[in-house]
């Protein structure tokens, strides 16, 4: 809209509560007083007025004369009384008692008249019911001049345009904002505020009509629309939008800031806090509703505005909406049959009946819908009629009603495309013991909303708001889940070894499960956690070489797209385990950004240049996410747990020296033995225990990559290439592709036969040996003698040798198997569990 030259008035609504007697009025009116101008007031009836009203009319038609006269003269009294403490004697006393009593003395003779006719129409009520509002705000406009405000009392029907339906009146935006800026621009352009009554507004014919209980909301909401405001303030007698109706959910907490999605989900659904249909003016808008406690004008309430904050909570607040009936409609005749949902809700819809849950079975047998259970029995009448025929054919076997039920309603921005959402539902109702009858999400996604017998409505809010831990909303973390969702980049031998070692984990309070799958070719991901069952047939088929892309469920992408896919779902304490041998730096660090835990078996992100390594490690930094490493030095063996270990307790690490390699250890036992080199290596591969290309081993830069770990512990500052590293790839073997080296492994035995035997020769045996200082790493093949530890090394052994202060003379060596899938997967488990364990473990570390 066109503004005038002065900014956009904040709108201020007082609800009923807060217009309860004198002192809250005087309160109300501070506080308006203390607001910054321009600014528009809509004011409520005074508490209860509206209920007393209504009940007026109802007594009145049926000849019950006397609760309505004594009714009403308790308003005169109470109106009359209010303005009299509130106000100096004076003129504008005497006008507003003059008018109270005119109010009043209207409403006896409309009741008496009701009581002759017999007869209550919509248009009356209304007539009837609007001297509430108009009766407080007048009084408030008086308080407010005395107080110092330059004000004007504004009837709601002079701007407030709406259809005409009486009793539920739906607003004209348009022609609102025409009337709006006809006649309160002006006034707020030469300072004043204008006071209008909520709740009411003027039909075409210019008659009042209302807007539906709590309307008063929607008229401010509307007046910030038809103004271009962008603040309306809602002072209520609650500290916010709490998380729950706070008379059912003791705990119920504020929620600081809603999505107006949110807040109109819980509105439409019972939530008393708010009318339901406020929200609708200013959907689109950049306005920021606050609900603000009138008790406590500096806090801050509920913000209601377009921003998503809260992210954490996939679910923010639940209601209950009682006294509701599930009609079911079934019959083996509906199968397949076109137009009969329709029809069911045509009859339903014709008497004027709002229908709030739907679920139909897929099998199309029986729809069932829920009402207010006082529209029960028409609606089954209507539905009876309607299908008739059917009935008579037996196609439609029966329309039955249940009755005394209730729907939880369940809403949360978070809960749109978030699975498990309903899992936890169910399963907090469950353990309470409650029953849900029938359930639909809104095709917003935005709400769940479940039946249960009306009994079991509070005990079920209850549950579900524990389950989620709405009381700590308010800026309480929510403690760590006991549950730890796991991916797994990489699915080769040693993540089908881990994946059942996850399954079996069986510790007081911890649930792991494993979700997602990625290999090259893509993944397999289910937020519910993929069954054991699931996993060993994937790793069978994967085995036989089926890639996951292609497996059931399997989708196409790389690891850096199905990592970002899966880190869009809510996942609990989520922790990525990278199985591969590739250069995946930059999915892992959009993981840890992410908010995933990162476990490494992968040794290329942290061999890689210090640079990256150390953006690595300040992504999970920033994010208070773990990295843990263990199994990329010694597989199973707890060497840098050792070393943290050693520092934390104020040890300085001179040295480590070692061999860090299962693969070479074991190769050169079984050459000690006589065996030939292609015939050792070949057991070495069928046994899983060099990486992929065994090369990699053999060159040596397997053991640098450790060596260089352990380095970057001790505070060595080079890369790689700074590594002097001996390679035991046979001359002309780099350049053949991996299957051609494999296939002529043959043509080295007698190379490596040589070696051995000159070895012995000198009395040594061969080992493969990393010497690692802060200053200084040496990798190669070295001759020690046989009365050495690391002589003693057998099969795929281990063995690490940590000089520090403490332990110089006598040095401390961690010995045993460092290759393999079992136990490099058994070393990936003890990260995951530490970081799965509370997340505490985690905070890199181990890494740093
Ligand atoms: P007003 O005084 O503006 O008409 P209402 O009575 O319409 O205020 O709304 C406030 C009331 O709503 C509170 O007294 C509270 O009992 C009830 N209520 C129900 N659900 C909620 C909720 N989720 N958050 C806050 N209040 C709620
Ligand atoms: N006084 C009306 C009611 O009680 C409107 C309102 O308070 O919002 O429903
Ligand atoms: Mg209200």
């Amino acid at each position: 809209m066109r503004r005038t030259s002065s900014p956009p008035p904040h709108i201020h609504k007082f609800g009923g509560a807060s217009l309860a007697d004198t002192a809250s009025m005087r309160h109300a009116a501070t506080i308006v007083l203390q607001q910054p101008e321009p600014k528009v007031v809509v004011i409520s009836a005074m508490a209860g007025v509206t209920d007393v009203l209504l009940d007026v009319a109802a007594r009145a038609v049926r000849g019950d004369l006397e609760p309505v006269r004594s009714a009403a003269q308790a308003l005169r009294t109470r109106h009359t009384e209010t303005a009299r403490a509130l106000l100096r004697r004076g003129p504008d006393l005497d006008a507003l008692v003059q008018l109270i009593d005119t109010s009043i003395a209207e409403l006896e003779q409309l009741a008496g008249g009701l009581a002759v006719l017999r007869e209550l129409t919509p248009r009356t009520v209304d007539y009837l019911v609007a001297r509430g509002e108009r009766l407080s705000a007048q009084l408030f406009t008086v308080a407010l001049r005395e107080a110092g405000c330059q004000v004007a009392y504004v009837d709601a029907t002079e701007v407030v345009q709406t259809d005409g339906m009486f009793g539920r009146a739906a607003p004209d935006l348009g022609r609102t904002e025409r009337s709006a800026r006809r006649v309160l621009a002006p006034l707020l352009a030469q300072g004043t505020v204008p006071v209008v009554p909520g709740f009411l507004g003027a039909t075409p014919e210019g008659q009042v009509a209302t807007l539906g209980r709590g309307g008063s909301d929607l008229t401010a909401t509307l007046l910030a629309r038809a103004l271009g405001a962008q603040d309306v303030s809602l002072w209520k007698d609650v500290p916010g939008l709490l998380t729950a109706d706070p008379r059912i959910v003791p705990d119920a907490r504020v929620v600081p800031q809603m999505h107006v999605r949110e807040a109109a989900e819980l509105a439409y659904y019972g939530a008393k806090v708010l009318h339901p249909r406020a929200l609708i003016p200013i959907i689109k808008r950049k306005v920021a509703i606050r609900i603000r406690p009138f008790a406590d004008p500096a806090s801050l309430g509920t913000e209601i505005s377009q921003r998503r904050t809260l992210e954490q909570y996939p679910v923010k607040a639940l209601s209950a909406i009682p006294g509701q009936a599930l009609l079911t409609v079934a019959g083996n005749g509906m199968l397949g049959v076109p137009g009969i949902a329709a029809r069911t809700f045509e009859a339903v819809h014709r008497e004027g009946i709002s229908v709030s849950l739907i679920t139909q079975a897929s099998s199309e047998h029986s729809i069932c819908f829920s009402v207010p259970a006082e529209s029960a029995t028409r609606a089954r009448k209507s539905l009876q009629e309607t299908f008739r025929p059917e009935l008579a054919r037996q196609e439609i076997d029966s329309v039955e009603v249940q009755t005394g039920l209730a729907t939880l309603v369940v809403v949360g921005l978070g809960m749109a495309g978030t699975p498990g959402i309903a899992a936890r539902i169910f399963s907090a109702l469950a353990e309470a013991g409650i029953n849900v009858i029938a359930t639909a999400q809104g095709s917003s996604e935005l709400n769940l909303s479940l039946m249960v017998d009306a009994k079991d409505a509070a005990r079920a809010q209850r549950a579900v708001h524990a389950a989620f831990q709405l009381s700590k909303i308010g800026g309480g973390a929510v403690t760590h889940p006991e549950r730890s969702d796991v991916v797994l980049l990489g699915f080769g031998q040693i993540g089908r070894a881990l994946a059942p070692m996850i399954a079996k984990v069986k510790r007081d309070g911890l649930m792991l499960r494993i979700v997602g799958v990625i290999d090259r070719s893509g993944l397999i991901f289910d937020a519910r956690g993929l069954s054991p069952r699931r996993l060993a047939a994937l790793a069978k088929a994967k085995a036989k070489g089926t890639s996951l892309a292609k497996a059931v469920g399997g989708r196409r992408a790389s690891a850096a797209e199905a990592v970002e896919l899966i880190a869009r779902h809510a996942l609990a304490n989520p922790i990525l385990v990278d199985l591969t041998a590739d250069d995946t730096t930059a999915t892992l660090t959009s993981a840890l950004s992410a908010g995933m835990h990162v476990v490494l078996a992968n040794k290329r992100p942290v061999t890689a240049h210090q640079r990256q390594y150390d953006a690595l490690r300040a992504a999970a930094q920033a994010r208070g996410r773990g990295l843990l490493l263990e199994a990329t030095v010694g597989a199973g063996l707890p060497i840098i747990d050792t070393h943290q270990k050693l520092i934390e307790s104020g040890d300085r690490v001179a040295k480590i020296e070692g061999c860090p390699s299962g693969t070479l250890g074991y190769l050169f036992g079984e050459l000690g033995r006589g065996a030939s080199f292609s015939a050792a290596l070949r057991g070495a591969i069928a046994k899983g225990y060099p990486e992929p290309d065994p090369r990699d081993d053999l060159s040596g830069m397997d053991v640098a990559r450790k060596a260089l770990i352990l380095g970057r512990l001790l505070g060595f500052a080079g890369e790689l290439e700074d590594i002097a590293v001996e390679s035991l790839v046979p001359a002309g073997a780099g350049r053949l592709s991996l299957e051609d080296f494999l296939t002529s492994l043959e043509q080295f035995d007698d190379a490596w036969a040589q070696r051995v035997a000159a070895a012995r020769a000198r009395g040594g045996v061969l080992r493969y040996r990393a010497i690692v200082t802060p200053r200084r790493i040496r990798v190669g093949l070295v001759a020690v003698p046989a009365s050495s530890p690391m002589a003693a090394l057998n099969g795929t052994d281990n063995q690490f040798i940590f000089t520090t202060q403490r332990y110089r003379t006598n040095p401390l060596v961690i010995t045993g198997p460092g290759a393999g899938p079992a136990v490099t997967a058994g070393g990936i488990l003890n990260d995951v569990l530490k970081l799965a364990g509370g997340g505490g473990g985690g905070g890199g570390g181990g890494s740093a």
